[in-house]
């Protein structure tokens, strides 16, 4: 046997195998045929076994792996040299297969959840990537889905509990898709899934609503659903598409559908594209915005019924952006997704603190001004230390500040609600409740809660040309009672005409806000209105 031949070969099999991922790949195929010819081997079989008594090599995952070496017919039997050769080969066979397997092995740690075992966001990246780019895309629902009311069913049945209902229902609806869609955790409840078009009618079904049979794990079954977003990739777009604005897509529409009362799935369109890109051109002005002072208080009275004086305001935050006015049903709806709702109310809190201040100093008597909060503040535990702080760096007494919150239905959003105003109120700050009767008006809301001022919504009063007037008065009437019965002042919101302000006297509803009195207007006229105070009606 030619011992060079032998050795160069040895050397191109093993820089072939060196270079590969794979002992399988066409090269290392290649490579390895003229060391069989030399060694004479008709062919190399390899075999993982479980439990075998043929044990060669223990695998990492305590399999064994058989290396069967055949000779090439006719010839003579090996010599102990070859022997010892082809035990060689067969060796570094094993470390690169095993290698192999650990490549493999820790692809799948980087594209798996290994909680939820399904993909994670970044295979799911790829594999959207790879149908873009074998133009393979059409013909695709790209879908976004959260599930719904975990809270709930964690305080019913134990946070272990939940996740193991919900490890049945991502399992459930994975089995429904095949090799050509996937299915990926995009952390939390949060996932994302690439399914064809005509196999999501079966999978939107899972979506709406099913019952997780759980006897072992709670004792009952589990009803699951999502809210869901979605995007139909259907037509060749005007634009490559790319797997990130895919996600933003239906992100955005699975945000919608989170927020709606109504629809469970919310397709991306164009009125949701146009949406976007308002709410990325507010989020891009925004910090310039803060820092040039282009938002600008508005104040609009309160007027107390006895007297018609003006008894407090609300401050209205308006945005002057390109020599425009941008009113705040643009805006901060947008604001509300990030926490940049936070930093408006507190420069918005700070403008008016600097306002008081200056009429005190120029000796116009103030009034109690009202500032709106998100209720985004309420997962900042320090919220009322930070009011306080802003409020005290102008020495305003805290009674001259109210605080507008509007109400909640979600239970731990309560508990935080109810938190935030015991602190304020423990401050010495008025609060109130926002658009009262707009939203689920839960009467534990005003029971357990110790605000100062009940704020009516103007759909409460009844409007002019209103087929149920009369149900809307009795309505209004017991409201009104109620919350004066529970010791809160009511402010009647949207008063806009004699008619209304005749039913709120009659009513006892001490105040009014409304464009029957006065539009929400600059701090010049409401300055002027403070040394006038009074309206002639
Ligand atoms: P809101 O706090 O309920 O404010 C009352 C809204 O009703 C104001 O709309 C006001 O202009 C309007 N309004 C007052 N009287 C009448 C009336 O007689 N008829 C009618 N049709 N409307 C009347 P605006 O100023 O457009 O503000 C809309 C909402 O934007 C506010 O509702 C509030 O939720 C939010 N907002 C405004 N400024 C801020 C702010 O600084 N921070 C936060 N978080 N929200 C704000
Ligand atoms: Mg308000
Ligand atoms: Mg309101």
């Amino acid at each position: 046997m030619d011992s060079n031949k032998y050795l160069s070969s040895l050397e191109y099999f093993l820089n072939k195998m060196q270079s590969s991922d794979d002992t399988f790949t066409n090269e290392v195929q290649d490579a390895i045929k003229d060391l069989c010819e030399i060694l004479r081997i008709g062919a190399v079989k390899t075999m993982f076994q479980s439990n075998s008594i043929e044990f060669r090599y223990a695998t990492l995952t305590d399999n064994t792996a058989v290396y069967i070496i055949f000779p090439l017919k006719g010839q003579p039997e090996w010599s102990v040299e070859e022997k010892n050769r082809i035990k060689s080969i067969c060796d570094m066979l094993f470390i690169f297969n095993g290698r192999t397997r650990m490549i493999e092995l820790s692809k799948k740690l980087a594209f798996y959840d290994p909680e939820f075992k399904v993909y994670n966001l970044k295979y799911f990246h790829r594999f959207l990537a790879s149908l873009i780019r074998e133009d393979k895309i059409f013909g695709y629902y790209a879908v976004n889905f959260n599930l719904k009311q975990l809270n709930m069913i964690n305080n019913r049945i134990g946070r272990n509990n939940c996740t193991k209902i919900m490890q049945r229902y991502i399992d459930l609806i994975n089995s429904k898709l095949s090799e050509e869609e996937a299915l990926c955790r995009l952390g939390g409840d949060n996932f994302a899934a690439i399914i064809k078009t005509e196999n999501f009618p079966v999978v939107s079904k899972i979506f709406l609503g099913v019952n997780i049979d759980a006897p072992d794990i709670c004792g009952e079954s589990v009803r699951m659903s999502s809210s869901v977003g979605l995007y139909k990739i259907s037509e060749q777009p005007k634009y490559a598409i790319t797997s990130s604005e895919i996600m933003d897509r239906i992100h955005i529409a699975m945000q919608k559908a989170k927020r709606s009362a109504k629809a469970q799935i919310i397709e991306f369109d164009q009125e949701l594209f146009e949406m976007q890109k308002r709410a990325s051109a507010i989020n891009a002005a925004f910090d310039d915005a803060i820092a040039n002072e282009e938002f600008i208080v508005n104040y609009q009275p309160k007027v107390s019924l006895k007297g018609y004086t003006i008894s407090g305001a609300e401050a209205l935050c308006r945005w002057i952006h390109n020599e425009k006015v941008v009113p705040p049903g643009l805006f901060i709806p947008i604001l509300e997704q990030s926490n940049d709702i936070c930093k408006l109310d507190f420069y918005m809190l700070r403008k008016v603190c600097s306002d008081l201040r200056r009429w005190i100093d120029a000796g116009i008597k103030p009034v109690r001004i009202s500032v709106n909060l998100s209720r985004m503040h309420l997962k900042n535990p320090l919220l009322v230390t930070q009011v306080c702080s802003i409020v005290d760096k102008y020495e305003l007494p805290h009674d001259l500040i109210e605080l507008e919150l509007t109400e909640t239905i979600n239970p731990v959003e309560f508990k935080e609600l109810q938190k935030a105003i015991n602190g304020l109120r423990q401050n010495g700050f008025a609060t109130s409740v926002d658009d009262f009767g707009t939203g689920y008006s839960s009467l534990n809301l005003i029971k357990e809660i110790p605000w100062n001022v009940l704020k009516l919504d103007k759909s409460l009063l009844p409007a002019c040309g209103s087929e149920n007037v009369w149900q809307d008065r009795i309505l209004f009437k017991y409201i009104v009672a109620m919350a004066k019965e529970m010791g809160l002042e009511c402010v009647a919101e949207g008063v806009e005409t004699m008619e209304q302000l005749q039913l709120l006297s009659e009513n006892n509803c001490e105040m009014a806000q409304g464009f029957f009195f006065d539009k929400p207007m600059n701090v010049k006229d409401f300055e002027d209105k403070l040394r006038d105070r009074v309206y002639t009606i």
